[in-house]
């Protein structure tokens, strides 16, 4: 992160601003004020809506100025934090080459992922691992519109868990 970044932490997400980077597109204050408000200080207001609103806002800066980091990436109440990495068709804790804990999905035409398995290596067992990405994989469901298959079990047992996953279930 550059010097002269911000970083404004929220109950479920973190928004990270580059002023530097920034276009003044205006379009984070215009698509949501109740979240981004130059007149007010700090200007981003981080619970001023759903973490899901501010992440399909923040997607939508032409600039990169905006980024943002779920809570839920950063495991072990921050004591020893294992970070979810977007991958290709998944997410997943280790290195790309070497990974420690994977969820996996295959597309099945624009709107539906279909999670085939889940992986979590046994350093990584115990520690709630498996839970946290399968609600990254909910909150990117949420984020770009789409609902979610659980074929795989480990996956199936949480959505049965959770109720306030229902709205990601196909
Ligand atoms: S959307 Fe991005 S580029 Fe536009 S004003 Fe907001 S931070 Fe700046």
């Amino acid at each position: 992160m550059s010097d002269d970044s911000k970083r404004y932490v929220g109950k479920d997400i973190e928004v990270i601003f580059h002023p530097g980077r920034c276009v003044h597109s205006a379009k984070c204050v215009s698509g949501l004020p109740e979240v981004f408000n130059i007149k007010k200080k700090p200007w981003v207001h981080v619970d001023g809506e759903t973490a899901d609103k501010i992440a399909s806002q923040i997607n939508n800066c032409p600039s990169g100025a905006l980024e943002y980091v779920w809570k839920s990436n950063l495991l072990n109440g921050g004591k020893q934090m294992f970070e979810i990495k977007e991958g290709t068709n998944g997410f997943y804790v280790g290195e790309e080459d070497n990974k420690e804990a994977e969820i996996h999905y295959v597309q099945n035409g624009k709107h539906i992922i279909i999670v085939d398995h889940t992986i979590v290596s046994d350093s990584l067992k115990g520690q709630g691992v498996g839970q946290a990405l399968v609600k990254r994989l909910v909150e990117f469901a949420r984020t770009k519109g789409i609902k979610i298959m659980p074929l795989c079990p480990f996956a199936k047992s949480q959505f049965d868990r959770h109720e306030d996953y229902a709205d990601v279930l196909l």
